[in-house]
């Protein structure tokens, strides 16, 4: 922190005055006056609706202390709730990735309250159990042995990916987002896609190497299909 050289050395009230920094209520700990959290705090009990408590009132509170303090709105149930006990990394590292891109909880954004995760929570055994409870994927309109009882609309599957087998496995994952057991009408594309690489072909009689190129072939895989629900025929 640089210098303040405009403060008057000779006034003793001016000098503690700067050198005083205030004292945290929340911890005790002595901060920059500068980084006082005593108004964004009202202010975020304000915007969401939530009285402040007494205790804090006009008081002084470290930048640490605020986040500890802050109320956040829940993304999903649209609560105020204590922002230190925000759960949006849970969301992200546990159950995210099972529930992307297909299902509505699959892209949340913002504060997720512990009641906002438990719905979460909820959801993603679902689909956890119908992965488990998994039917067919086919090609036609009809799953054999199996009675289809509703329609979810269709998954796709359109970056490339390096075999059929991959983009079954992401319908099926798709699928299970979408509230089904099953997918029909599977429909997959191969696109062939070709690069070329220079190589040395051998040397010549003064060791000058000689190149040639030669072409690699890359094939991807797209698809897309119905989700279904579907039970077995007894
Ligand atoms: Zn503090």
């Amino acid at each position: 922190m640089a210098v303040n050289t405009e403060l008057d050395w000779g006034n003793p009230f001016a000098i503690s005055f700067h050198l005083v920094r205030p004292r945290c209520a929340g911890c005790g700990r002595r901060f920059y006056r500068k980084h006082n959290r005593r108004q964004s705090l009202r202010e975020n009990y304000a915007a969401h609706g939530c009285e402040l408590p007494a205790q804090w009132i006009d008081q002084n509170i470290c930048p640490s202390c605020y986040n500890d303090l802050a109320v956040a709105r829940c993304c999903l149930t649209g609560e105020a709730f204590p922002a230190a006990q925000n759960q949006y990394h849970r969301y992200v590292t546990e159950f995210r990735g099972d529930l992307s891109p297909d299902h509505g909880y699959g892209g949340l954004t913002g504060a997720l309250s512990p009641a906002g995760l438990a719905k979460v929570q909820a959801q993603h055994a679902n689909v956890m159990a119908l992965l488990a409870h998994w039917s067919l994927g086919a090609k036609y309109e009809t799953l054999p042995g199996f009675r289809i009882v509703r329609r979810l609309g269709p998954v796709r599957q359109e970056n490339g990916l390096d075999s059929m087998a991959e983009v079954q496995a992401e319908l099926k994952r798709r699928t299970a987002q979408r509230g089904g057991n099953g997918y029909i009408c599977f429909y997959w594309e191969k696109k062939i896609h070709w690069s070329s690489e220079t190589y040395v072909r051998g040397y010549g009689p003064r060791g000058n190497p000689w190149y040639g190129t030669r072409h690699i072939r890359h094939d991807t895989f797209t698809g897309q299909a119905e989700a279904v629900q579907a039970v077995p025929i007894v």
